[in-house]
């Protein structure tokens, strides 16, 4: 948890240790950064927006850019009226969000789910190939012909889903949903920041995903034709 409110640190590790977490805390985002870097490394992150410091936004960069901590879920704790900041903290990386005032129930069944995510997605370790991609979801890594390709969690997440579901059409509503895991209220854009820097990161496999202008997005169903 990073968190410069004392008592909701204090309410939710009360909380989270009746559940059988463990937890550590840090009151400044630098604090937060050096714990999270030490082992072991955590399963998820709780990160308010507002710290004293440096901001919530600016600690989930450097966690994306730390690859220790790149694949580590994070849940961004944000007040009201924010909604420009979790826009971008999608855009920087993290996966879930709460807004204050929230029920310590709400964030638990949150942190649970965002935990179950995970752990399907660790257990689900195979290898996919397709054309010039390569996957292997157990270690949540890519390659493109013989390049890895270095994703965020939500990156890969994205990638994977539209490969499952590959020549069929996911609406930005959809992926939103299945996804970034909560109701589409944060605004599609989101969506479109994210396949455009997966694109980007894909370089010459990014074409297998493709736009349906107005209406979302589908990955091929077949390589063939597009080999470079
Ligand atoms: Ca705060």
């Amino acid at each position: 948890m990073i968190e410069d409110e004392r008592d909701l640190i204090a309410a939710l590790e009360y909380n989270l240790e009746r559940e059988g977490y463990q937890t550590r805390s840090a009151l400044t985002g630098r604090a937060g950064l050096e714990l999270a870097e030490q082992e072991p490394v955590p399963d998820a992150v709780l990160l308010d927006l507002m710290l004293p410091d440096i901001s919530g936004i600016e600690v989930c960069r450097q966690l994306r850019a730390s690859k220790r901590t790149q694949q580590v879920p994070v849940l961004m704790l944000t007040a009201k009226g924010e909604e420009i900041d979790r826009v971008v903290g999608f855009e920087v990386g993290a996966d879930d969000y709460v807004v204050k005032p929230f029920s310590v129930r709400e964030l638990m069944l949150r942190v649970k789910a965002l935990l179950r995510r995970q752990q399907r997605e660790e257990a689900d370790d195979k290898e996919v190939a397709f054309g010039r991609l390569r996957l292997d979801s157990g270690g949540h890594r890519a390659w493109v012909d013989d390049r890895e390709a270095v994703l965020t969690a939500l990156e890969f997440r994205l990638l994977t889903t539209l490969l499952l579901r590959r020549g069929r059409v996911q609406t930005r509503e959809r992926l939103l949903q299945d996804v970034w895991g909560i109701e589409a209220d944060v605004t599609t854009r989101t969506v479109d920041t994210h396949v455009k820097r997966l694109r980007q990161k894909l370089g010459g496999a990014g074409e297998y995903i493709e736009t349906l202008r107005g209406v979302g997005y589908r990955f091929r169903e077949s390589a063939a034709g597009t080999e470079a």
